[in-house]
């Protein structure tokens, strides 16, 4: 049997109910979710879900992210709320999917874990299933777990394994509905390659792999969360007399408004602006900090500053433990006015950490 797998809070119980119910069934769990935005949300998932399906002795396959496709197959669909012809389009596509998986390994029943999901209709599955069968000859499997306190021990289920839990469906249009409410959607913000914000899918994916290093090890772990205060760049233009001015603004840098600013005190190659408290670091200021070579402000875009390293040259530059003064660094400190444009969130956030016993 083929269990089409969305993610491992569902999947998770979902599986190990089948089991118990089909002992003579080969189960195959299939991840397909060509839906989920952004990638590296679909990856987290696809770890989790592999990392059950692993604990209960279930074969894994991760399908295609097949996203291009998913997107032209919902068009037109965009603003439907959920449980609307969005989402039938969605299940079709990922049920299809998987009843072709079953046929070209020569099974013949499918079945899904958004069975198990308190946010989709069973109806709707379950008339998708009798479009499959007439499609493709492959039966679909409509069981009902939620029933009798299921969804209470699929919780369970899901604590108990300290389970990845994502706080929306899975696709960029849902997204904006499920989220609306909130300050930063950090999903549909791309930071540029290879620099984790703090709370961010990547920071979460990361933190999920190392997880497992200790799953691996034997390491006992628990994961608990801690407030933090978070941040995000939105924009920051520094220009002068309309010519762009290349510059990296230091993470926690906030002003309230532009501001036009020229350096007032120059003293070991950090410049302190004469307005909203800005300072200016040159280049290669930050190479001595830091024991880098960067040639010019182009290569810290593509060989970014970790997080931990902006946050101590900020410690070492200003004087406030907490500071949130513009921090920017320059290729050379010139004598003109600089117009500062930095749009920035300040935010109460959480995270998850790992405390290892
Ligand atoms: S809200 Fe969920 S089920 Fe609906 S289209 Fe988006 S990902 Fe698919």
């Amino acid at each position: 049997m083929i269990a089409h797998l969305c993610c491992s809070v569902d999947a998770g119980y979902f599986l190990k109910r089948l089991k118990e119910d089909f002992p003579d069934e080969k189960i195959i769990g299939f991840f397909y979710d060509p839906n989920i935005h952004p990638y590296s949300e679909f990856k987290l998932r696809s770890l989790d879900t592999k990392r059950i399906c692993e604990k209960l002795g279930i074969n894994y396959v991760e399908g295609d992210y097949n996203y291009e496709a998913w997107l032209r197959a919902v068009k037109g669909k965009e603003n439907e709320p959920e449980k609307g012809s969005r989402c039938s389009i969605c299940f079709d596509f990922s049920l299809e999917e998987a009843a072709r998986f079953a046929k070209e390994k020569g099974d013949n029943k499918v079945t899904t874990s958004l069975l198990m999901s308190p946010m989709k209709s069973h109806e709707q599955l379950e008339s998708i299933g009798k479009v499959i069968k007439r499609k493709y000859g492959v039966k679909f499997i409509a069981v009902d777990y939620r029933k009798k306190g299921g969804t209470q021990a699929q919780q369970e289920f899901a604590k108990e394994n300290q389970m990845y839990r994502q706080d929306y469906c899975g696709c960029l249009y849902g997204i904006w509905q499920q989220k609306e409410n909130q300050e930063i959607i950090d999903e549909l913000i791309s930071p540029y390659p290879f620099f984790i914000l703090p709370a961010s899918i990547e920071e979460r994916l990361e933190f999920y792999e190392n997880r497992l290093k200790l799953e691996d090890e034997n390491i006992k772990y628990k994961i608990i969360k801690e407030n933090f205060l978070n941040y995000r760049l939105l924009k920051s233009k520094i220009t002068s007399k309309k010519t762009v001015i290349n510059h990296y603004t230091l993470f926690y840098s906030y002003i309230d408004r532009p501001q036009r600013v020229r350096i007032e005190t120059k003293k070991d190659d950090i410049g302190y602006g004469n307005r909203a408290q800005v300072i200016f670091v040159k280049l290669g200021k930050i190479n001595a900090l830091l024991n880098k070579t960067y040639k010019n402000i182009k290569d810290i875009y593509i060989n970014p500053l970790k997080l931990e390293e902006e946050l101590m040259v900020r410690k070492k530059i200003t004087k406030t433990k907490y500071s949130l003064s513009p921090v920017i660094i320059l290729e050379e400190f010139e004598d003109i006015r600089y117009d500062i444009e930095i749009e920035a969130k300040i935010y109460p956030d959480n995270r998850e950490i790992l405390i290892k016993f």
